[in-house]
């Protein structure tokens, strides 16, 4: 017979005395930044990137070529029908998951907090969706179209009525998502506001479900350690940034963030909009 709680008892992985510390301060912050990658999404049911069920090991079997040398830039000039394809796929999968409560409670947070900033690498939209209104998607929207070349763009709910490779409606030209794909620069116009907003500085700089290994990601945790402003991350493994931030919370991002949405109403209990 085993010893310990037994078969019931739920075992619980998120550290309350870490909990406890970030609540508190986020309590008094004036401004957070949320670096946001594809752990937060894996607790919708969408695949990350890299680990376990990710799609960074994942050769096609048709071409045998990696992830990264399908979804470029170049394949998309050379060969938009199989870029395409796996767009589709992921398309496809976040049709059918949502926005979870990490999500949420991270738009919620926008209420308690002045000056809250999302910077996310993530492609599903689902900051948005979840209410969040301050957010920085550095490597686009897969629902944001545009076309290879005129002007055209669109936004769209999601890809069931498109025929592959969609055409422009103007030119005739391949249209493509307005996502960063690999071997091409990002974007310039919210990579300034994002620049600008690090410059202004945060009171406390959270990494949540990313492997952070782009330095745009990694920077802002490292700038903020540099000026002795608290660092938090979550993420059931570790990252190069797990021995530089302040905090860390061993666990999943959906479980961890409920965790602190609760121990911060026990602080602060001031009412939010939306009452939750
Ligand atoms: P990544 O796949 O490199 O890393 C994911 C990280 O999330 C890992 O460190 C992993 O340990 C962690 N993780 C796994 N499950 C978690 C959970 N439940 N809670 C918290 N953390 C968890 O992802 P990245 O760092 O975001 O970089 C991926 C790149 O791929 C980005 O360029 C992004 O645009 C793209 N991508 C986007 C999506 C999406 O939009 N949902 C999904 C996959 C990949
Ligand atoms: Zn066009």
């Amino acid at each position: 017979m085993s010893s310990g709680a037994g078969p019931f008892k739920r075992r619980d992985t998120v550290d309350r005395t870490v909990v406890e510390e970030v609540a508190r301060l986020l309590a008094t912050a004036q401004s957070a930044l949320f670096i946001t990658g594809a752990g937060l999404s894996a607790d919708s049911g969408l695949p990350t990137y890299r680990g376990v069920g990710g799609l960074y090991d994942r050769h096609d079997p048709e071409l045998g070529m990696p992830i990264e040398a399908l979804l470029s830039g170049d394949m998309m000039a050379r060969r938009p029908e199989l870029v395409w394809k796996h767009l589709h796929d992921m398309e496809l999968a976040c049709r059918t998951a949502a926005p979870n409560r990490g999500h949420e409670i991270l738009a919620l947070l926008e209420e308690r907090i002045p000056r809250v900033v999302v910077f996310t690498q993530n492609v599903d939209g689902f900051h948005r969706m979840a209410g969040s209104k301050n957010v920085i998607a550095i490597h686009g929207d897969l629902h944001d179209l545009r076309c290879t070349r005129c002007d055209w763009r669109t936004t769209v709910r999601d890809y069931a009525t498109l025929t592959f490779p969609p055409r422009c409606p103007r030119c005739a030209a391949v249209v493509r998502p307005d996502v960063v794909l690999f071997g091409e620069p990002l974007p310039e116009a919210p990579f300034q506001r994002f620049e600008a907003e690090v410059a202004r500085g945060f009171d406390v700089v959270f990494s949540i479900g990313t492997s952070a290994l782009f330095p745009y990601v990694a920077r802002p945790v490292l700038l903020a350690k540099a000026e002795r402003r608290p660092t938090v991350e979550i993420n059931p493994s570790r990252t190069d940034l797990s021995d530089v931030v302040d905090l860390r919370l061993a666990a999943g991002a959906r479980q961890a963030l409920r965790a602190i949405w609760i121990a911060l109403k026990g602080k602060n209990p001031k009412p939010t909009r939306l009452g939750r």
